[in-house]
């Protein structure tokens, strides 16, 4: 795969990224200053909030065809239950690997409706991410269970660059 692509839609040359990385969960940002103080922790890289929701950032994987590393890492916000997290909070410390039901808090630009689907997330203590699997039927779930082609990979590479509403005005 190429480092960058000519386009189809408007003849330039763009680069063909790997990884999205989104700094700070929607659900944070979302919360008035006045109230962030009250309802927002923050441990290390993760994020409780209300007391009940345990944010934390882990990577999507998606492969391509004849690829045995992933291509695209896309680095998102999931949720899973604070009281979840504390049950299994000692299994985390002795280094177990430990999975959560969880939901994707995240907003991907080229996809469709990803935040709210439901997520599986695993946690190594060792390792820096979690690892987020999409449990819920939707297109990021097929890219992730699918290896996907190098088309595909351009297509990605098309939503991104030209977002649905400027396809419409070209049309
Ligand atoms: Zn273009």
């Amino acid at each position: 795969m190429k480092k960058a692509y000519k386009c189809d839609i408007c003849g330039e040359s763009h680069d063909v990224f790997k990884a999205v990385e989104i700094p700070t969960p929607e659900m944070v940002l979302e919360i008035p200053d006045s109230e962030k103080e009250q309802r927002v922790k923050k441990i290390q890289e993760s994020y409780i909030i209300d007391d009940q929701v345990y944010l934390l950032k882990g990577d999507v994987f998606i492969y391509v065809e004849n690829n045995k590393e992933p291509f695209f890492i896309w680095s998102v916000w999931a949720s899973i239950l604070l009281e979840d997290f504390k049950t299994k909070a000692e299994a985390l410390k002795k280094g177990e690997n430990v999975a959560f039901d969880g939901q994707l808090e995240t907003k991907i630009p080229f996809y469709e409706m990803t935040k709210g689907l439901k997520v599986k997330v695993f946690i190594n203590i060792n390792y820096d991410y979690a690892v987020i699997k999409i449990e819920e039927e939707s297109q990021i779930r097929k890219d992730q269970t699918e290896k996907i082609t190098e088309e595909r990979v351009l297509k990605i590479m098309e939503m991104y660059y030209h977002p649905k509403e400027e396809y419409k005005k070209s049309e």
